[in-house]
């Protein structure tokens, strides 16, 4: 029976709390502390019959983390705030002796750029310490990272490309809005596109290679886009085999048009210009004008399918599988207030968090999801909403 510290009261952030509440034989005990206390009070308030301790934090700053920590005495910090407070929690709970969890990896606020080697940096000193961090707990990074290993242990000899997919299938009804931090989306989808192909990465212009990709159970043939995202670079490292990795997601033409217009006049930029004065990031501004996505889950319909199609050879024959979850937007939002792009986050979070808390996975140093076993953690992720899907050699897994 554990304590855990969660860290951000945002759509992520509610889902968490949701599901540790749910999980009453793993967690004793729930504190929820982000930078404003009356988020992370309503968000309390929801759940009958537990407890949930909250409190404010600025999770920039290390010393006010590490004072939250010592007084809360976690067995676990789970950071589900922005990637911008990656460093300073780890720091901080270097500092008290606490095995940390997140979603993202660090960014740098000045430059979107999406790399581990700020978190790896901590390995020996996370090692030396006895504690844990597992970096990317998500659905991607996270889930996907699960399923690549999952491909690689059970399903090919030799696994040597992949293509992650990540499909919302959904709809809020709004003109434009992102399904999560409108900051974070934003900077990831306008970045410039990276894959890896025989042992280096191919820079090509942000989302200009585009498919179309034929999804199961009824949602049917959507767009895809290629798009740099961080699992990748851990994947192509700790699976050395994986000849080529792209990542794909969907996004819709009003999406793109909207995407277009706001880049065009300089919305998303991210270096501060001067306005009346003083200084704005233009991006930030857009987040403050542009829906809270956390408004977006009664609203939200239609489903999501996330997975990663793997190929590779198998008893010296080529073989491709397709490992995928489904989730229902409005199903999400009746269990935990949030749609299904915070749950298929939050729920993932939770099951890494109970995989380190019961031990199954526990090892000192920085790690990455498919650096452990994915069988108890897909055994426990489809037990608490969300199961795993497999298809083998099927026709419509061509990217066509
Ligand atoms: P939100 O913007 O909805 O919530 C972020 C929360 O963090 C807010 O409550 C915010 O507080 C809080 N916060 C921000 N800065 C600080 C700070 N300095 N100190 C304390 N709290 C702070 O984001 P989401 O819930 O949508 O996303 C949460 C995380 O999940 C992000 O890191 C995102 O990148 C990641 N994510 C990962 C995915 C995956 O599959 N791996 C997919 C989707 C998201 P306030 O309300 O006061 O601003």
């Amino acid at each position: 029976m554990s304590k855990v510290l969660i860290i951000g009261a945002g759509g992520v952030g509610r889902v968490v709390v949701h599901k540790c509440a749910q999980a009453k034989e793993v967690f004793r005990a729930i504190t929820l502390a982000s930078r404003t206390k009356a988020k992370c009070d309503a968000i309390a308030a929801e759940i009958p019959h537990t407890f949930i301790e909250t409190a404010q934090v600025d999770a920039d700053n290390v010393n006010e983390m590490a004072t939250l920590i010592r007084w809360e005495q976690p067995d676990l910090v789970i950071h589900v705030a922005l990637p911008y407070q990656d460093l300073s929690i780890m720091e901080a709970c270097l500092a008290t002796g606490v095995d940390y969890l997140d979603t993202a990896n660090y960014e740098p606020r000045d430059t979107a750029k999406f790399e581990y080697h700020w978190q790896w940096a901590y390995h020996e000193r996370f090692r030396d310490r006895g504690l844990m961090a597992l970096l990317g707990s998500g659905f991607d990074p996270g889930v996907t990272n699960v399923y690549t290993a999952l491909a690689a242990q059970k399903y090919l000899d030799e696994i040597q490309e992949i293509d992650i997919i990540d499909a919302n299938a959904g709809s809020h009804g709004q003109p434009f809005a992102t399904n999560f931090n409108p900051e974070i989306n934003i900077r990831e989808v306008t970045a410039p596109c990276r894959h890896w192909e025989d042992g280096h990465w191919v820079e090509t212009p942000p989302l200009a290679t585009k498919r179309s990709f034929d999804f199961p159970d009824g949602i049917g043939s959507m767009n895809i886009y290629r798009m740099y995202h961080e699992e990748m670079e851990s994947l192509v490292k700790n699976l050395p085999t994986i000849r080529k990795a792209q990542f794909w997601m969907t996004f819709s033409d009003n999406y793109l048009k909207h995407l277009e217009v706001l880049q065009n006049v300089g919305m998303t930029r991210i270096d501060p210009v001067e306005f009346q004065g003083r200084k704005i990031v233009p991006l930030q501004f857009l987040k403050a004008v542009l829906p809270d996505p956390g408004s977006l889950g009664p609203l939200t319909k239609g489903r999501t399918c996330i997975g990663v199609v793997a190929k590779g050879i198998r008893h010296g024959r080529e073989k491709q599988v397709y490992i995928y979850n489904i989730c229902d937007h409005e199903t999400a939002f009746r269990e935990t207030n949030s749609q299904a792009i915070s749950y298929t986050t939050g729920v993932p979070a939770v099951v890494g968090a109970i995989m380190m808390l019961t031990r199954k996975w526990h090892k000192p140093g920085v790690w990455n999801m498919e650096q452990f076993d994915p069988e108890p953690f897909l055994k426990t992720l489809g037990s608490m909403g969300l199961p795993t899907q497999v298809a083998e050699g099927s026709a419509w897994l061509n990217l066509t």
